[in-house]
């Protein structure tokens, strides 16, 4: 009987190939068509039911199986606004052609490669068990899975895997922040600012003034919450009292109730400032993420999957290549980086990206996954994809998104999930309901 890594092994070209592919056609999240369309003609050809979503053409879940567990793999591949860049360690210059400076070309296709071992270990062994991959459109716009997850479709899930390029190979433990952002229109009254300033009522002061509110407000919130702010308008001329302007807001905290609770203050000192200037205020809220909820079972488990896996190596060229797009940033950012993370190895440093463990503690960042992880007991993993010390959203990442060593480092976490998968199914142990009871005490 082969086993999930045996066919992880067959399959590991069909990595590069995806990955390759959704890399050389970047797409704008929501618009993400070609992705949507090779993984469609992907899962269709490896024998899974593919179908897709009301409202949401770029959204995508393929199945296969039936019964019990459920499993399920989330797979992201928008781009970025303007990160274009070739795989080399030289600025091309993009010309405002998105580009995968957060690598979700990696993501998607490591994440549906290994469904589709899962799916032949289904099919060899003939056990029980339904593998589901979620092509989820928008994770930069903070969408799809939000949507989805409105749709009832991560409901019937036992577990639930998902992974972002990183520089180390690991379960990411670590917690993603709540989000809630909101922007704030004022209203004012227009007048000539020299000849009647007193029949003026400044939408801008109304601006300046919450923000002013905003900054004494941030000494009293909850340890681990953030405001940051962005005047989307702030009028058209100095000689204009200005009627309208406005500014965005975002509010992260580590639970979302704090978010809330932060985010309820900050009505108030919007309301203040409205108040003070004679102007009205009308608040248009964009955005509300949950924060993500760890399952320290399903992480326990994957852990000892990477360890069973061991590290990846690098070859000497990969190496010189991620060594080259380090060097190519300020020194901070590297020793920034392994300040932070702790982490013993760069990848270029002695060519291999061991496993260790980051867990605990919150990571300022926030992304749909946490709405799917308050639904089903999710994991979220990484695996070294990008130099360490490389940050996100730049064009050094997509640069790395597209190089070999990327590539490498997303085979290595599509064998993670296919083995972690594995284990999942073969337990007798009862570690699914052990998953479950930890999800629904830490909700
Ligand atoms: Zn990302």
């Amino acid at each position: 009987m082969k086993k999930a890594l045996e066919f992880m092994e067959e399959l590991e070209k069909d990595v590069g190939m995806l990955a390759s592919e959704i890399w050389s056609h970047p797409e704008l999240g929501l618009e993400e068509t070609f992705a949507v369309a090779l993984y469609e003609e992907y899962f269709q050809k490896q024998g899974f039911c593919v179908s897709k979503v009301e409202e949401l053409p770029t959204a995508l879940i393929a199945e296969y199986g039936s019964g019990t567990p459920v499993l399920g793999v989330l797979g992201e591949y928008d781009a970025l606004p303007g990160l274009w860049q070739s795989v080399s360690s030289r600025e091309d210059g993009s010309e405002g052609k998105p580009g995968h400076g957060c690598g979700h070309n990696l993501l998607g296709a490591a994440s549906a490669v290994a469904c589709v071992a899962i799916k032949k270990y289904l099919e060899e062994n003939q056990v029980p068990g339904t593998i589901r991959f979620y092509g989820c459109p928008a994770e930069e716009l903070g969408k799809g899975k939000i949507q989805m997850d409105e749709h009832g479709l991560f409901n019937d899930l036992d577990a639930c895997y998902t992974w972002h390029p990183g520089s180390w190979n690991a379960v990411t433990g670590s917690k993603l922040s709540a989000l809630i952002k909101a922007e704030f229109f004022f209203t004012g009254r227009s007048a000539h600012a020299g000849a009647h300033p007193e029949l003026g009522r400044s939408a801008l002061d109304a601006v300046e003034l919450m923000n002013v509110g905003a900054n004494y407000l941030r000494e009293h919130i909850p340890q681990g919450a953030k405001l940051h702010y962005v005047i989307t308008n702030g009028g058209q001329a100095a000689n204009i009292v200005p009627a309208e302007a406005s500014v965005q807001y975002m509010v992260r905290a580590p639970r979302q109730a704090s978010a809330h609770d932060v985010y309820e203050r900050l009505l108030k000192v919007a309301n203040g400032a409205a108040m003070m200037t004679e102007t009205s205020v009308q608040v248009i809220k964009e955005k509300d993420n949950y924060d993500t909820l760890n399952n320290q079972v399903l992480e326990d488990l994957t852990d000892e999957v990477y360890r069973e896996c061991g590290g990846i190596t690098f070859s000497r060229e990969e190496c010189e290549l991620a060594k080259a797009l380090v060097e190519s940033l300020p020194a901070e950012h590297y020793a920034n980086a392994r300040n932070v993370y702790k982490s013993p190895e760069g990848i270029y440093l002695d060519g291999e990206a061991r496993g260790i463990l980051g867990r605990g503690g919150s990571f300022g960042a926030s992304s749909d996954v946490g709405q799917v992880s308050y639904r089903v007991p999710t994991v979220q993993c990484s695996a070294a994809c990008f130099p360490l010390g490389v940050p996100l959203h730049t064009w050094q990442t997509t640069a790395s998104a597209g190089s070999d060593f990327g590539i490498r480092g997303a085979t290595y976490m599509a064998k993670i999930i296919a083995r972690s998968l594995e284990r999942l199914l073969e337990d007798d142990t009862g570690i699914l309901q052990k998953a479950r009871q930890e999800f629904l005490a830490e909700r």
